[in-house]
């Protein structure tokens, strides 16, 4: 069952920048950076509430953050729902007909199990499930 709305993922071109102006501008508290080698990417986390802000810095060209950039440029990359069951909710998407990106979850940043749904079928939302590693 999805829990809550765990993070929003945007992507920035330099983390140092980006974790300046959301602790200095709006006054929010680091309190995690982390680089997630099979996403090619370096992640800073915030928190907002119980919602967490996920900072992604591309750590190579061919990282799908640097795609991301080059396409769209800085901003909100992903939405990602908590979930007490992430093969379940996996298996659930795909039966309602939803392309998904991992069949299989894999390791994520923040101690997390990860796994992407194809935003051709999500109308729009690149859109990640993440479940607590237990
Ligand atoms: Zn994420």
């Amino acid at each position: 069952m999805i829990q809550q709305i765990d993070h929003l993922g945007i992507a920035v071109r330099n983390l140092d920048e980006s974790i300046e102006y959301y602790e200095k501008a709006l006054g929010l508290h680091c309190h995690g950076k982390e680089e997630v080698a099979s996403q090619k990417v370096k992640t800073a986390f915030f928190e907002a509430g119980d919602v967490h802000i996920e900072l992604l810095e591309p750590t190579s060209e061919d990282s799908p953050i640097a795609k991301f950039l080059e396409k769209n440029g800085e901003g909100i990359h992903h939405i990602a729902f908590r979930t007490d069951d992430i093969e379940g909710q996996l298996k659930h998407a795909q039966d309602s007909g939803v392309r998904v990106i991992h069949e299989v979850p894999f390791e994520g940043a923040a101690n997390k199990m990860v796994a992407f749904l194809h935003p051709k079928s999500t109308h729009g939302v690149l859109t990640e499930f993440c479940m607590e590693k237990k």
